[in-house]
């Protein structure tokens, strides 16, 4: 379905902004997404990057780099891409599931 493919590219695409730090946790906001996926993709996001010295930037799925930042991203979204995908998908259902338990 095209707009599942839609939501799956945007998913990867804003995961891989915040882990290379090309968008800040502050400035994402997107209104499209669930607060469940909104927070499942801040918290992926921050364990798949390694910053070493100088700020060069190595992937921790893969263990390639050293890459700056822009080069981090197109490594995440061209490599790793139905990855970031499946984390952010399964992390989401682990917080939708857990926040009704907290609830019920
Ligand atoms: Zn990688």
């Amino acid at each position: 379905m095209p707009r599942k493919g839609l939501f799956r590219t945007k998913i990867a695409d804003y995961t891989a902004m915040l882990a290379s730090g090309l968008m800040s946790l502050d400035e994402f906001e997107p209104r499209i997404l669930s607060r469940w996926v909104v927070e499942a993709i801040k918290r992926v996001s921050q364990t798949l990057v390694d910053e070493g010295e100088e700020g060069n930037l190595y992937c921790r799925l893969c263990g390639k780099g050293p890459y700056t930042r822009k080069g981090m991203y197109l490594h995440l979204v061209r490599v790793h891409n139905s990855t970031l995908v499946d984390l952010v998908t399964v992390e989401s259902e682990r917080i939708y599931s857990s926040s009704k338990r907290v609830k019920a």
